[in-house]
């Protein structure tokens, strides 16, 4: 048993079951035993690989688009440069040298990064010093700026965000949490609370949900706060994620350990834990000053920033070997499953004066009063 799972347990102990994102919460920002707190995951030798990680494309795409969004706001002078969840600093590696291209762009910019884990805020103090001496981080979206436009970026950030899970037995809704099961391991129970009118807020077409039925619920508040700011001070934010792009049920808590899945139940700390995103959700937090554009899916979006130009630029000066690779990434990033053209999706939202964001064409738009 590792030490997280001792915790939890006297947690449940004391307290009795834990909600499935306190549970999550703890998985993956545990000060000391959280699974970012204390790792690179990331890469073949690591659990996971993400786009930016497949292919420098990615990046200097998400770059290029800041750039433009930052010229359809009329180019500030100064403007916040936010990423979410960094990573390994690659996507904002790849992005800033893209965004080079646009004049003026890198002096209106102030870098700002919210990462919870010590480990990768030092992996991307080395990436990233280099190109931008001054960076300020942050442990939450609450100490960003609030007296300058944003451009926000984020790659897998809304799936780390705590879930909630409910389900419904015997034509009632009860809460999913994490307990004791019978052979002392942690397993899934219901809470036999009854969460009255539960059903009010979902789209209608999900309403009578059947039974065991199963609605996950995220905490958004990372980003409910990031539109507040946008809705203040002018920006954009773009979030690119895997999930759906509407509401519906299932139990999609996932746990991945050296590329491979794993239960989430199991060796908590040391497997990533996610849910998929719920894009309905998610662009319902547009409102009269800020709208949503999509979801589009990843192929659509890097199709219409020019990733196959991009690719072909890349083929033409690369030697023989590294042409097959350019190729397979392009596949990996644009592809139907296993590539992550149709599963992963773009959302982005936009202060009501800027015009459609690029990569948005034809998408669709909420909050429009
Ligand atoms: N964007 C990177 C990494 C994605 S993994 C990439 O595409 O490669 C998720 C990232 O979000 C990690 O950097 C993790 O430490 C960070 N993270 C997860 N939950 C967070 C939270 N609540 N606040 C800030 N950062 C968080």
């Amino acid at each position: 048993m590792n030490a997280l799972e001792r915790e939890i347990r006297a947690l449940i102990e004391t307290q009795g079951p834990l909600e499935i994102s306190r549970y999550m919460a703890l998985c993956l920002a545990h000060p000391e035993y959280g699974y970012y707190t204390t790792r690179d995951p990331f890469g073949a030798g690591g659990d996971f690989t993400t786009a930016p990680e497949i292919s420098q494309m990615f990046g200097e795409l998400v770059g290029l688009w800041c750039a433009e969004v930052w010229r359809q706001m009329g180019s500030p002078a100064r403007i916040a440069l936010v990423e979410t969840g960094p990573g390994r600093g690659t996507l904002m590696n790849d992005a800033l040298r893209a965004a080079k291209l646009m004049p003026g762009f890198l002096n209106a910019v102030e870098l700002h990064l919210v990462e919870t884990s010590p480990v990768l805020q030092e992996r991307q103090r080395e990436v990233l010093h280099a190109v931008v001496p001054s960076i300020r981080w942050h442990g939450e979206v609450n100490t960003l700026p609030d007296d300058a436009p944003l451009i926000v970026i984020g790659n897998e950030f809304v799936d780390a965000l705590p879930v909630d899970q409910f389900e419904k037995k015997a034509g009632r809704w009860h809460q999913r949490k994490v307990g004791l099961g019978a052979d002392g391991g942690f397993a899934f129970g219901l809470d036999p609370a009854l969460l009255p009118d539960f059903e009010k807020n979902f789209p209608e077409r999900l309403s009578p949900a059947p039974n065991g039925a199963v609605f996950e619920r995220r905490a958004l508040q990372p980003i409910t706060e990031i539109v507040a700011r946008i809705g203040r001070n002018g920006g954009a934010a773009l979030f690119v994620d895997y999930g759906h792009a509407e509401s519906g049920f299932g139990d999609t808590l996932q746990a991945v350990r050296g590329h491979d899945y794993a239960e989430p139940l199991e060796t908590p700390g040391e497997a990533d834990l996610t849910a998929q995103v719920d894009f309905e959700a998610l662009a319902a937090l547009a409102n009269k000053n800020v709208r949503a554009f999509g979801p589009v899916a990843q192929r659509e979006f890097l199709g219409q920033l020019g990733i196959a130009a991009r690719a072909d630029t890349l083929r033409r000066n690369a030697k023989d070997e590294m042409r097959a690779e350019i190729t397979i990434a392009l596949q990996r990033l644009t592809g139907p499953a296993p590539g992550m053209g149709e599963l992963f999706k773009a959302l982005a939202f936009a202060h009501e004066t800027l015009a459609v964001l690029p990569g948005f064409d034809g998408a669709k738009v909420s909050g429009e009063s």
